[in-house]
């Protein structure tokens, strides 16, 4: 029998989860050759999404769970659903049924269909349910980080997916603890067939998303995938110093040509103002890669498990 296990992060989704339940298990049915696991992740939760989670897995053997000791964000989520996966087809989608459960049923067949694919993965086409000012911070990141980084990162990719058992696998060998899945997605390569998705609203509950995580998201996105910022302030401040020996080269001549000058306090205020600015910013940068490194070496898991009743492979 074929086994397909869908990986579902929730964070104080209590209000969805049976509705997700349902829909995702009429769906199943549709596939009566496949055997259907579902892997929920707790991240953490303040509600009572456990307790919903765990009366799921009272009535249907399928359900799988893993619940976190506190909120580790859905990239760990992810990751912990993935790494207890061993099925051979595996699907993330979230559990707010934003991720049609249908178009599970037609990545699945397209890569049984097409055996040179090995990802099947929704792309949206439009940001229903989103508000303006978050669409447009996301295509002004992913503008940026596709100019920085060598690895292509698509504007409307999505984590919902359904990935062959390899794909998983080369996933999970990344050792990474700032982890940023769309970029770990593309940078892992294999041929990935797109599917459009039109974005529903949530059917409950309200989206985890601020702005300032969401900042936090771009700055490791960035960071993650591209040293690009660090060579920024080289050239930066190379230009600077360049047009700095230049003006004092026009002031000597000047000087020469003409006697000294008295004046040009507010031309050094500016000066000292400009550089200074430079160089805090450059520190920024190289701190921010520098804190990235500390949290590497730390080699902290990326995740820690509270309760679970799936076994370890
Ligand atoms: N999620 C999670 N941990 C978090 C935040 C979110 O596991 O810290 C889950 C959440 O339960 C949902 C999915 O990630 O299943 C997407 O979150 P959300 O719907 O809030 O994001 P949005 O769709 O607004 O981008
Ligand atoms: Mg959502």
């Amino acid at each position: 029998m074929n086994t397909i296990d869908l990986i579902v992060p929730c964070y104080n989704e209590s209000e969805v989860l049976p509705l997700f339940y349902s829909e995702v298990c009429a769906v199943s049915e549709k596939r009566s050759d496949f055997d259907f696991t579902f892997i929920f992740i707790n991240d953490g939760s303040k509600d009572s999404t456990f307790t919903v989670i765990e009366e799921l897995a009272k009535q249907d053997t399928r359900v799988k769970y893993i619940s976190f000791s506190r909120n580790f964000g859905k990239e760990a989520a992810m990751l912990a659903g993935l790494k207890y996966s061993t099925a051979d087809y595996v699907c993330i989608l979230d559990a707010d049924l934003q991720h049609s459960p249908d178009l599970i049923l037609e990545m699945l067949s397209s890569l049984e269909n097409n055996p040179e694919y090995d990802v099947a993965a929704a792309r949206r086409t439009d940001r229903e349910g989103e508000s303006k000012f978050k669409s447009a911070f996301s295509k002004f990141f992913y503008s940026v980080i596709n100019k920085m980084s060598s690895v292509d990162i698509p504007e409307s990719a999505q984590d919902f997916r359904v990935m062959r058992r390899k794909v998983v696998d080369s996933i999970i060998s990344l050792p990474e603890y700032n982890r940023f899945s769309k970029g770990i997605f593309s940078w892992v390569g294999f041929n990935t067939l797109w599917f459009d998705h039109e974005n529903r609203e949530r059917a409950a509950g309200e989206t985890k998303w601020s702005f300032f995580s969401l900042l936090k998201y771009a700055v490791d996105g960035i960071i993650g995938f591209s040293t690009v910022p660090l060579k920024i302030s080289l050239v930066t401040g190379s230009a600077v110093s360049l047009l700095g020996i230049l003006y004092a080269l026009y002031i000597v001549i000047k000087t020469l040509i003409k006697g000294p000058d008295v004046n040009g306090y507010p031309s050094i205020i500016c000066a000292i103002l400009v550089l200074g600015g430079l160089i805090l910013i450059s520190l920024g940068i190289i701190g921010e890669y520098l804190s990235r490194i500390y949290l590497e070496v730390k080699h902290r898991p990326v995740f820690l498990i509270d309760k679970t009743n799936i076994q370890p492979k």
